[in-house]
């Protein structure tokens, strides 16, 4: 028998979410309710003939967009096949057996499972109202925390924590320590938050910030993500990369949704509408549900068994959110934020669930 290295066996596979069958609505995997800018969609399509070539290894467009939209140094920025190819290689280029990552309560599931992959432990910092919290992550630093990983806004919270707080958190932690703050969801909450300046962090040299195409920008199928990387760490983490990691209608894509900040702000703006008046309606049938800066909401229901009967009512009507066990919160569904018509039925049928 060919048996798989021993902490490989052990590990149980990375918990994707149910998508449901044919006909299923899925509020599952916070995908945008919106298509991307017609220009990104023109320029993967401009770009098909140069499918027999491999794609540029440096991803210099993709690059150029993002520091020009952001302000930032091309130099000092690394992509993707999304996010979480980059987050992956970060747990695996600055931790190994025996050491911790640092996350909080409901922090990004995956971070735990790269952190399984190259034996290190995870750790979970607490949380207080659904909400990261600086000061209890300070206090659960120890000599073994080696990557502190942080998400703001929170998946799958909503929850946002001012960047005054993740500049707070970085002047407390120990030089040694690589804080990674992923901002998946950040385009949703900039309006929200105060001018702190997280990228600027990596010129400190011991902080990355991970943003995505996959959300506001509506490219989730595209596999984007970009990060900002002190340049050693960024050294580092070239090592582990794929070479040619991002497909070339992909690159093409990504760059252009990018400069096409007007359609995100659009997206982001819709969805905010549609996700404020689906939380409102949750509340007004007595529901639980934290502010959200992001294309989701987290909904608490009285207990578990209620979000259960919640689960069964919105499956027989071919709706499909999250269930949220996995996080400890099986009192939960998470909702993406989909069309007006879909939060509608979806909302009727958590009326009936409480009726
Ligand atoms: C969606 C998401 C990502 C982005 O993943 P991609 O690999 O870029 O699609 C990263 N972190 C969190 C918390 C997310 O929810």
């Amino acid at each position: 028998m060919i048996r798989a290295v021993p902490h490989v066996a052990a590990m149980a596979p990375y918990a994707l979410a149910d998508l449901g069958g044919a006909g299923t609505v899925s509020l599952v995997q916070n995908e945008s309710a919106f298509p991307p800018s017609p220009a990104a969609l023109a320029a993967g399509r401009a770009v098909l003939e140069q499918m027999p070539l491999y794609p540029d290894p440096e991803w210099p467009d993709l690059r150029a967009a993002a520091a020009q939209v952001q302000g930032l140094d091309p130099a000092k920025i690394l992509c993707g096949a999304g996010s979480m190819e980059l987050i992956s290689c970060l747990i695996r280029a600055f931790s190994g057996p025996g050491d911790h990552v640092l996350g909080t309560d409901y922090g990004y599931a995956f971070a735990a499972s790269a952190a399984a992959q190259v034996k290190a432990g995870y750790v979970k910092a607490r949380e207080r109202e659904l909400t990261v919290s600086v000061d209890d992550i300070l206090t659960a630093v120890t000599p073994e925390t080696r990557i502190v990983f942080v998400c703001n806004p929170g998946n799958p919270t909503g929850t946002l924590i001012p960047n005054s707080e993740i500049l707070r958190l970085r002047e407390g932690l120990p030089e040694n320590v690589l804080l990674v703050a992923d901002q998946a969801y950040a385009e949703f909450a900039d309006a929200d938050n105060d001018p702190g300046d997280t990228f600027a962090l990596a010129e400190r040299g011991d902080t990355v910030v991970l943003r995505t195409l996959s959300k506001a920008y509506g490219l989730a199928g595209a596999r984007a993500g970009w990060g900002y990387f002190p340049t050693a760490i960024a050294g580092e983490v070239r090592k582990l990369l794929n070479p040619n990691n991002i497909s070339i209608p992909s690159q093409a894509m990504a760059a252009a949704a990018m400069r096409d900040q007007a359609h995100m702000r659009d997206v982001v703006a819709k969805t905010a509408v549609l996700r404020d008046g689906f939380a409102d309606g949750c509340r007004a049938l007595g529901l639980e549900v934290p502010q959200s800066h992001t294309n989701f909401v987290l909904i608490r229901f009285a207990s578990a068994s209620q979000a259960q009967a919640a689960d069964r009512a919105l499956r027989a009507e071919n709706l499909l959110m999250r269930g949220m066990g996995g996080y400890g919160l099986g009192d939960c569904l998470r909702a993406t934020i989909c069309s007006r018509d879909v939060m509608d039925h979806a909302l009727d049928v958590l009326k009936g669930v409480l009726a």
